[in-house]
């Protein structure tokens, strides 16, 4: 999409600490962070939400989150583990409408969210 924030971040067009890409996938540092550890895992395909996956897209979102869980094991949270986070819409707290799974490690979780 040629205004999303997240598209132009995958496309290279605004620059961003990466993590991680390939064909698919675009992982990046949150440029927020609310942990030690904070970074996004974005599918270069542009879908906006949660809610707007179709069926034809669960291949792709559990490639997502395995991709997540391989990037936090080699920043170091493979022991201790993390929080996955996806925020959806405006209840959620979602603020970018391209999908992301948020990944935050280095320190313990409260629950519940505020
Ligand atoms: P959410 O509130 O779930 O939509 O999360 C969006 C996240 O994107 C927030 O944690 C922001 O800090 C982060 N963010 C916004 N702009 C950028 C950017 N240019 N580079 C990296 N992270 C960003
Ligand atoms: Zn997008």
């Amino acid at each position: 999409m040629d205004d999303c924030l997240f598209c132009k971040i995958a496309r290279g067009e605004i620059p961003s600490k990466k993590v991680f890409e390939d064909e698919e996938f675009f992982a990046f540092y949150d440029i927020a962070p609310k942990a030690p550890l904070h970074f996004l895992v974005i599918p270069k395909k542009h879908i906006a939400n949660l809610m707007e996956l179709e069926s034809g897209d669960s291949d792709l979102v559990g490639r997502l989150i395995f991709m997540a869980q391989e990037l936090a094991r080699e920043l170091g949270c493979g022991e201790k583990g993390a929080r996955f986070v996806f925020n959806c819409k405006s209840d959620g707290g979602q603020t970018v409408d391209h999908v992301h799974l948020h990944v935050l490690g280095g320190r313990a979780m409260d629950w519940p969210p505020g």
